[in-house]
């Protein structure tokens, strides 16, 4: 059976904490939404939405960076608006084809959730997976009586739910509220549809408050441990010229100095060493391919988000940086009085513990272009563990 499916990613998940949206952050080394997205089209998803604010574009392009089989359409006010807007988008498909609708807080999605429901589909109008509520239920006020209800039937409704996609649209249509609908079997239940519940998956669980990330970066790290990882290393070189000027920038500190190194961006050789260094440790060529020097927007940039990129692109692909190594070879200034201050700033750049980023410095004895003070140079080697 062909299906399609829409995923909503539009909502702000205040209640996760601050920082970025939920379906944007990184779980286990991956976005929160890949996650459910990879799941769908490995389960065989023909047409894939992700119903998404236009604004968070960038974000979701970087996040499903890779992945083919997929499309984004903006999102409504609410999650009913949106989830019809991902209908709408599916309209170059059949019209009765199963459509799993979403959400992209459930990252840990399986092969057998998504065969249950489709399966289920065969003789009922909406399937949705479910667990049984296993705690004894009360009702009542925080610190007031309670009285014990009855659990016996009871579930709890988790996604992906699936339905026909024109019997979804009509009862979505015929929705008169004047509540929100809280998830899409519900739509069909009022429509008159026949819902059923097929097993859910404890797995499956929503992240909704911080504390559940810290859960599912377990479980996902588990996941993920069950495929083998190399290690890789790679070095990375640069070099700049010494002008007039005040300070100069090395390895995201600012040192006065009587002079400055000159380049197009801030010209810190040592972070550019070290994005190399990463750059060539996942094959991913060097920062001259990411930040072209003709391209304006980079002129007298900040360099540590040159190195901020390089360690995005090693987490998208579900690796980690091991540690780095940083050598700056210059007769002036002294490095020494400001060794501590590197560390620190590379460590805070590169989210790594101090013991595992290190900075050196070495003179050449007064030989060669930086023993006679024409320039400063920097080399750098990085280590990082990917999936094989
Ligand atoms: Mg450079």
């Amino acid at each position: 059976m062909t299906f399609s499916a829409v995923i909503v990613a539009a909502g702000s998940g205040t209640r996760a904490g601050p920082g970025q949206a939920k379906q944007w952050r990184l779980l286990a080394g991956k976005p929160v939404l890949r996650w459910s997205a990879e799941a769908l089209l490995a389960g065989g998803a023909q047409k894939l939405v992700i119903v998404a604010e236009s604004q968070a574009q960038p974000l979701l392009d970087a996040a499903l960076n890779g992945l083919a089989g997929w499309t984004t359409t903006p999102g409504g006010a609410t999650r009913a608006l949106s989830v019809q807007a991902g209908l709408a988008a599916l309209a170059d498909r059949p019209a009765d084809e199963p459509v799993l609708i979403h959400d992209a807080a459930r990252p840990f999605l399986g092969a057998a959730t998504i065969q249950a429901v489709l399966k289920a589909l065969e003789v009922a109008d909406g399937a949705i997976p479910g667990l049984p509520v296993a705690d004894t239920l009360k009702s009542g006020a925080l610190e007031s009586n309670v009285v014990t209800k009855p659990r016996t039937d009871l579930w709890r409704a988790q996604t992906p739910q699936a339905f026909r996609r024109d019997r979804l649209l009509a009862a979505y249509a015929a929705w008169a509220g004047p509540d929100e609908p809280t998830d899409d079997g519900q739509v069909v239940e009022r429509h008159g549809g026949r819902v059923v519940v097929t097993p859910g998956d404890p797995m499956l669980m929503k992240l909704t408050y911080p504390e559940d990330f810290a859960m599912a970066e377990k479980l996902g790290a588990e996941t993920l441990a069950g495929r083998a990882r190399i290690t890789r290393m790679g070095q990375g070189f640069d070099a700049h010229r010494w002008g007039p000027g005040e300070s100069v920038w090395l390895c995201g500190v600012e040192i006065a100095h009587d002079e400055t190194l000159i380049g197009h961006s801030d010209a810190d050789a040592g972070l550019h060493a070290l994005t190399d260094a990463i750059l060539g440790a996942i094959g991913e060529g060097d920062i001259g391919d990411h930040f072209p020097p003709t391209d304006p927007q980079w002129k007298g940039a900040a360099s540590d988000r040159f190195l901020a990129h390089a360690v995005d692109l090693v987490r998208r692909r579900g690796g980690t940086l091991v540690n780095v190594d940083v050598t700056l070879i210059c007769e002036r200034p002294k490095i020494k009085p400001h060794r501590a201050a590197m560390r620190e700033r590379l460590a805070q750049i590169l989210d790594l513990p101090l013991d595992r980023v290190s900075v050196k410095a070495t003179t050449t004895e007064g030989m060669g272009f930086t023993g006679r003070g024409e320039g400063l140079a920097a080399q750098a080697i990085a280590v990082v563990e990917t999936p094989a």
